[in-house]
């Protein structure tokens, strides 16, 4: 017989299965599942998310999910304009260095000068998530060292990966969210 909630619980495991078949084939293809993170605080920050999803879709592989975009007060330096963020779930054959290296050349391609930590920036990608891998070394940390403190990490990464566990943590993003203390403001732009 018919009755929400069954039917939600229904739709609820249907999702997972299909989550996990999906991992599954990815994993027996060789494919990576990363989540990167983008923002941009100068220039059409909009455009600037839309042309990094292009460059990213180019050179690292398909984007199976994006985040709704949101926007944030700048974390750190907090005399800059305002941050637009968003999360994707992309499919890679790349390794986290090739990863890093793309993306750094994809910011810079898109006119991003390295300048000073936490400062105002047309494009800033960010790596979160590689697989389920925790790696340290000197140029990359993975996951990314502050993503359980800031909410305009965390409330993206939940549009598309509420149930995903930290591998360091043990943790999923929403448990991280629902411990975070960051207290800035971030609101849906679309
Ligand atoms: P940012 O100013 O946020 O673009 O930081 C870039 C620097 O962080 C680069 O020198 C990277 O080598 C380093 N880095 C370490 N871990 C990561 C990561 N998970 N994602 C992106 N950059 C990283």
């Amino acid at each position: 017989m018919f009755s929400p909630r069954r039917a939600k619980w229904v739709l609820a495991n249907k999702t997972c299965l299909s989550i996990r078949i999906y991992y599954y084939l990815c994993d027996a293809m060789n494919f990576n599942q990363v989540y990167l993170h983008t923002g941009a605080n100068l220039g059409n920050r909009e455009d600037n998310l839309k042309k990094a999803n292009e460059w990213i879709r180019k050179e690292i592989g398909p984007i199976k999910s994006a985040s709704k975009v949101y926007q944030t007060k700048a974390w750190g330096i907090t005399d800059q304009p305002d941050f637009l963020n968003q999360a994707l779930l992309v499919k890679t054959r790349l390794s986290p260095q090739e990863l890093l290296e793309k993306i750094q050349a994809i910011e810079r391609r898109m006119g991003r000068v390295r300048e000073i930590k936490w400062g105002e920036r047309i494009i800033d990608i960010d790596i979160l998530f590689f697989n389920d891998a925790i790696i340290d070394t000197k140029n990359l940390t993975i996951p990314h060292p502050y993503l359980h403190y800031r909410n305009f990490v965390l409330l993206p990464l939940m549009d598309i990966a509420p149930e995903l566990v930290h591998p360091g943590f043990g943790m999923t993003i929403t448990e991280l969210y629902a411990n975070s203390e960051d207290t800035l403001a971030v609101e849906v732009v679309r």
